[in-house]
């Protein structure tokens, strides 16, 4: 079959169901020229005309590499350069433009590989309609197609661009193809954007910017929340005088770039008060990043704080950031620092000192800003004893220390949390809940929280699944809040001794205090000796 043969029109068939369209047997798409107009335009909005240029160029070096393969199959071609030819024809069929190729009479010195007239192109047209006329020329998809084309169909690379447009003011476009090779330097910058590299460059800079734009975001709808008196990071940590004072405390470290080290029980509530620093931080704006170090597998943790270079290690099939990295201009949040082995101290001390960390498998250091929140339930001070936790890296850390008091410490906290807790379970699982009878709410007081805020969060949320009316009751709550809160009621049946009371207050309070015996006795304001004696008796009344 020669070029001459092939009637365009036969290539084009219709499903009779419809819904599918091919052309020469494989599927393709029709598409509004207005539409792609508009895309070209909010590209160039988004990506600048580099980037859009890039984008485009690359689309239509696809198009035509694909035009070029399902050609050479689709037909039995009398010579390889009939199918080569088609190309041109191609593009006119697929609506893109009117193709005319240039036949000089007599060979022309330093001749183009390929030259043509492109009339009618629907690039120069919607170029002129969205974007005005250019100073440059505009068919990027039109030369994108050809190139891709013409280095399938030869087998090397051979790039097209344009010597006229009508997008800046030509009467007619004017299409130049030739091998990589024999393109001058003063094209290098046009053919520039054939490269992979070109795209991603513009992708990379529109990912900041647009990162940077969520970030501004973020804050301002922070500053806007805190206007009106709903800054949810604020309320979520409580407002008894004992975490008045810590707030306090973050609110002004937050402005010094120091580290922190953030304590208490498992539960409390430490990430909500890093995430507080960071916002009340001038890194409030740059990326806040958590980890909880005690979840990660002893081995994976160096690469996923650090990164790593590709072929590192068995599954490290590409080169991948770290969080160090990833929290560039933001805080760190390192949770349960406690729980790192003493190796990785070493390195997480070495990145603190000296601003930089070296991704896994690679020789060279890299800088970063980043500013290292770090929290931990366990007593560091006792694990330097034993050799668990390095000396220095603690010293490091504990610039300043901020320890969050367990729940059962702050009573005044119970109810104001829970009601925020109720309210944001209830409009998040859309159930009219709006608050707690007067039996639940002594129930939530009395009990003495374990798992802290966080078990006051899950028993909340609970709650609201399981209610049926439109208040949270006692039977609502879990077994042990009910247990816990038996209230003694005195019947000549079952009036008991003083010291079988005192036995049982005793033995409550120190469970209330996680036995510790020193606090107990504080709260009990009896001597420890007389604790001691106590509950040395107490044991053998018990036969324990
Ligand atoms: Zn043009």
């Amino acid at each position: 079959m020669r070029l001459e043969d092939l009637d365009l029109r036969e290539l084009l068939q219709f499903e009779p169901t419809g819904g599918i369209l091919r052309f020469a047997g494989q599927r393709a798409v029709l598409l509004d020229a207005v539409a792609l107009g508009l895309l070209r335009q909010q590209l160039i909005e988004t990506l600048g005309l580099a980037g859009a240029r890039a984008v485009l160029t690359r689309f239509g070096y696809a198009l035509g590499r694909r035009t070029a393969e399902t050609l050479r199959d689709a037909f039995p071609w009398d010579s390889e350069d009939d199918w080569r030819r088609a190309g041109g024809r191609f593009h006119r069929l697929q609506g893109l433009v009117l193709f005319e190729p240039v036949r000089h009479e007599r060979p022309v010195a330093n001749a183009p590989f390929a030259e043509a007239l492109w009339h009618e192109s629907f690039e120069a047209e919607q170029h002129l309609l969205h974007v005005g006329r250019s100073e440059e020329p505009v068919c990027w998809t039109l030369c994108g197609f050809a190139s891709g084309y013409l280095s399938y169909g030869h087998g090397r690379a051979i790039y097209c661009l344009e010597e006229r447009c009508r997008g800046k003011g030509d009467a007619t476009c004017v299409m130049v193809g030739r091998p990589q090779e024999e393109w001058g330097a003063e094209a290098a910058r046009q053919l520039s954007y054939y490269e992979k590299d070109c795209l991603d460059e513009a992708l990379s800079r529109v990912t900041q910017a647009l990162k940077s734009t969520e970030r501004t975001l973020r804050a301002k709808r922070r500053e806007l929340a805190q206007t009106e008196g709903g800054d949810d990071t604020k309320a979520i940590l409580g407002r008894s005088p004992a975490m008045q004072r810590v707030r306090d405390l973050a609110e002004r470290v937050a402005q010094v770039d120091s580290t922190i080290l953030i304590t208490g029980e498992s539960g409390v509530g430490k990430e909500v008060l890093a995430r507080f620093i960071h916002e009340h931080s001038a890194r409030a704006a740059g990326p806040f990043v958590a980890i909880n170090c005690g979840a990660v597998p002893e081995s994976l943790l160096e690469s996923e704080l650090f990164g790593h270079a590709r072929g590192s290690f068995t599954g490290a099939t590409q080169d991948r950031i770290g969080l160090f990295e990833a929290a560039q201009g933001g805080t760190l949040f390192l949770d349960e620092l406690g729980e790192v082995p003493v190796s990785m101290q070493v390195k997480i001390l070495r990145a603190l000192q000296e601003r930089e960390i070296r991704r896994v498998g690679e020789s060279r250091n890299r800088p970063v800003d980043v500013r290292v929140l770090a929290a931990t339930n366990r007593d560091l001070a006792a694990d330097i004893q034993t050799g668990r936790f390095r000396q220095d890296l603690y010293y490091r850390l504990r610039v300043v220390e901020l320890r969050i008091p367990p729940l059962r410490e702050r009573r005044d906290d119970i109810l104001v949390l829970a009601r925020q807790f109720l309210a944001r379970s209830a409009s998040r699982l859309r159930r009219k809940v709006s608050g707690l009878t007067p039996e639940a709410a002594n129930l939530l007081l009395r009990y003495h929280w374990p798992g802290n805020v966080r078990e006051l969060e899950n028993t909340l949320e609970r709650a609201v699944v399981l209610t049926r009316g439109s208040s949270i009751e006692p039977q609502d709550l879990p077994d042990e809040l009910r247990g816990a809160a038996v209230s003694p009621v005195y019947t000549p049946g079952n009036l008991r001794s003083l010291e079988e009371v005192e036995r049982e207050y005793i033995l409550a309070v120190l469970e209330a205090v996680g036995g510790n015996k020193l606090k107990a006795a504080e709260t009990l304001k009896i001597g420890t000796s007389t604790l001691f004696r106590k509950l040395k008796q107490y044991q053998g009344a018990s036969g324990a």
